[in-house]
């Protein structure tokens, strides 16, 4: 077990993670404590009773403890605003 000083972590830090869940693809795992993740979300579209693709990008915050690098699906969950992008935090990585 890694130990784990992030305050902001959901586990161990004093951050409560409240609102929504999504699940995504990290695009770019590049920045120490932060990640990029996007995903598609399909919208209906009432003109043409079609559906739509929309891609979806948010920033993350990633705390120490969870281990996950680009390319990786994650579930992200909404906790205060950690920053000024930041409104999400990794929770898990997704098994396949
Ligand atoms: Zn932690």
């Amino acid at each position: 077990m890694v130990e784990c000083k992030d305050k902001k972590c959901p586990y161990h830090g004093n951050l409560k993670v409240r609102g929504k869940t999504f699940e995504g693809i990290i695009l770019s795992g590049k920045m120490e404590k932060t990640v990029k993740i996007g995903w598609e979300r399909i919208t209906k579209v009432k003109k043409y009773e079609r559906y739509e693709r929309k891609k979806s990008k948010i920033t993350a915050h990633k705390p120490d403890c969870v281990k996950v690098s680009a390319g990786d699906r994650v579930i992200v969950g909404e906790c205060r605003p950690l920053s000024k992008t930041k409104r999400f935090v990794v929770l898990k990585k997704v098994e396949k």
